[in-house]
This record gives structure tokens, sequence and C-alpha cells, in this order.
């Protein structure tokens, strides 16, 4: 029989305070879609929940002069149905729109799917191309970590294990790139991606000024390819360069075999669709 104990704590503090004292027989929920799945596959067999669920004020979108702020108790549905989100940071809107099921998306968190640190997780692509940092507590403070330094492995994090996840941080001036998420997967719904593609770009007089590519499933963790935004930056967009930046990405990554993909097919779709997003990103820009 599955045992543990639940702990709803109603204010942050409580939270790492139980966190403190449970250590590691203690493991925090949010949403519950990837623990309650990990618990029954055995995966997990922690002695206590602790529940974010109860403290409802991390769960938000607001902009400011100097930033988006994304609370980690934000669900996808709050962040596919946020126009800001829609409209400013387009791939974040791709990727949290596909995470799932409508029922899924309306428990599940974007602090819970980048905590997981899978290397498909639908948000972390479009956060890393939106150069999101996240917003660590714990009893030593608060950090800020950049989303690129954040993963250290499959399922493995810079968090220590008496931190919460409060927010993410995405620069006000990326409000002025375009930016676009491609989930490649083998069925419409409720799968996960074979590959994830994000792309953001700053282009001004069709010069590109900077650029963020990141990909997911491509790599023991999601990563940027910044070989491939070196080449795009400062160059005028073509078909050719954008071409040729989906080469450098291929180049970048290093997938493996998996049920779902081969590495090679993997890294074609990397060429494929690094273009592809490049261009969708622009048509956005146009489109404001
Ligand atoms: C049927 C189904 C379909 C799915 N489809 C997709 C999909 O298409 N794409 C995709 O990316 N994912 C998918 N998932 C996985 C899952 O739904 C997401 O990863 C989701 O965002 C996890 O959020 P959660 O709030 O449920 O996290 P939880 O399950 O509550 O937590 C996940 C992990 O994060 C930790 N955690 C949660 N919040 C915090 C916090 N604030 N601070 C510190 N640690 C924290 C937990 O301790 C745990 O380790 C699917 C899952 C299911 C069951």
């Amino acid at each position: 029989m599955i045992d543990y104990q639940y702990l709803k704590p109603k204010s942050l503090e409580e939270a790492l305070s139980l966190l403190e004292s449970y250590g590691e027989r203690a493991m925090l929920i949010a949403g519950g879609t990837d623990v309650m799945v990990g618990i029954r596959n055995g995966k997990f067999a922690p002695e206590a929940l602790i529940s974010l669920r109860g403290l409802e004020d991390l769960a938000y979108i607001e902009k400011d002069n100097d930033a988006y702020r994304i609370g980690a108790l934000t669900t996808h549905r709050m962040l596919e149905t946020h126009p800001l989100i829609r409209s400013e940071l387009s791939a974040l809107y791709d990727g949290a729109s596909q995470v799932g099921s409508v029922q899924i998306r309306n428990v599940a968190t974007v602090g819970g799917n980048i905590c997981n640190a899978a290397p498909s997780a639908d948000t972390a692509g479009p956060l890393l191309a939106l150069d999101a940092v996240a917003v660590l507590k714990g009893p030593r403070g608060e950090r800020n970590v950049p989303l690129s330094e954040f993963f250290t492995g499959p399922s493995q994090t810079v968090k220590e294990l008496d931190e919460v996840l409060v927010e993410f941080r995405v620069p006000a001036v990326m409000g002025e790139y375009g930016s676009a998420y491609h989930k490649h997967s083998r069925r419409k719904a409720m799968d996960l991606p074979i590959l994830g593609v994000a792309v953001s770009l700053k282009v001004t007089d069709g010069k590109i000024e900077d650029a963020r590519i990141a990909l997911s499933v491509a790599a023991p963790t999601p990563i940027r390819a910044k070989r491939a935004e070196d080449f795009l930056t400062g160059k005028m967009v073509s078909e050719d360069v954008l071409e040729e930046a989906g080469k450098i990405a291929g180049e970048e990554a290093s997938p493996r075999d998996s049920l779902r993909g081969k590495a090679w097919y993997r890294r074609e779709m990397i060429e494929t669709f690094v273009p592809r997003m490049a261009q969708k990103a622009l048509e956005r820009l146009k489109n404001r």
C-alpha cells in the first residue's frame, strides 16, 4: 500500500519550515501530475508530501518595467489563456498550450514542469529561449538562477532540497522579440515531444539583432544552441541564413536513440524546425 502524510502549509514560510524538518523524507507537490505518477510507478516513496496548492499567491502573471513575472504555481491553462503571454511571449503560449490535455493543464503548474526537469518538458525550451530566470527561496534567502544554468541532468537541477521555486522572471525586453515553439510529437494530443524547438528573434530593418534558440529532447537537459545563435546575430534575414542556423543547431545537439525517435531523426528535425520556428517568430513580429 502507498502510504504518506499529506501536509498543507498555508504560507511559503510554513512550507520552507516543513521542508527543513522533513529533509529527504518529504517531497513538494504542486499540481501532482508528475509526482502522483512517480509514486504510483514506485519512482518516489516519500514519507510526506508538502502541498503548495494552498499558496495561491504564487499563481500570477504580471509585467512591470523590468520583467514579466510568472509565479511558480501558475498553471499551463493560465498561461495559455493570458493575452500577454499569447501576444508578447508567444513561445511560452505555444509550449503551455500543448501540455497534455485541458484537464492536465488546469492543474499542472509551470514550476512543476521545470522542477521535474524532464528533457521533454514543454515549457523548458520556451522559457530558455525567453532568457527566463528562476527565483528560488530557501532558508539561506533568495537566489536567482538563469534557466540556462538550472538543469544539471535528467530529473536534476541546481535547486536544493530545502528550496522552493517561487517565480520565473523574463526580462521585459523579450517582449520586443518574436518567438515560437514547435513540439514535434507522433500524435497531436497527450504525448511528450520527440523534440522541442524554440526560437526568439529581435530584428530591425531585416537585420537580426539578437537570437535565442533552445532545444529539448536534444541532449540530457534542455539546451541553448549558442553557436547557431551567434551565427544568426548581425545577419540579414534570408532563407539560406536560417537554414544554415538549423544545421549548426543540429550539430550542437547531442540527442540519443529512444523509443520515441532515433538520434539521426531528431537531428534532421532540428535542421527543419529551427528555420521554421524562426520564420514563425518573424511573422509574429510583423503582425504585431
Ligand atoms: C497524462 C499526462 C500528460 C502529460 N503531458 C505532458 C506534456 O505534453 N508536456 C509536458 O511537458 N509534460 C506533460 N506531463 C507532465 C506534467 O503534467 C508536467 O510536467 C506538469 O507541468 C508538472 O506540473 P505539476 O504542478 O503537476 O508538478 P508536480 O507533479 O506537483 O511536481 C513535479 C516536480 O516538481 C517539484 N515541484 C513542483 N513545484 C515546485 C516548486 N514550486 N518548487 C520546487 N519544486 C517543485 C515536485 O517536488 C516534483 O519533483 C503530462 C503528465 C500527465 C500525467
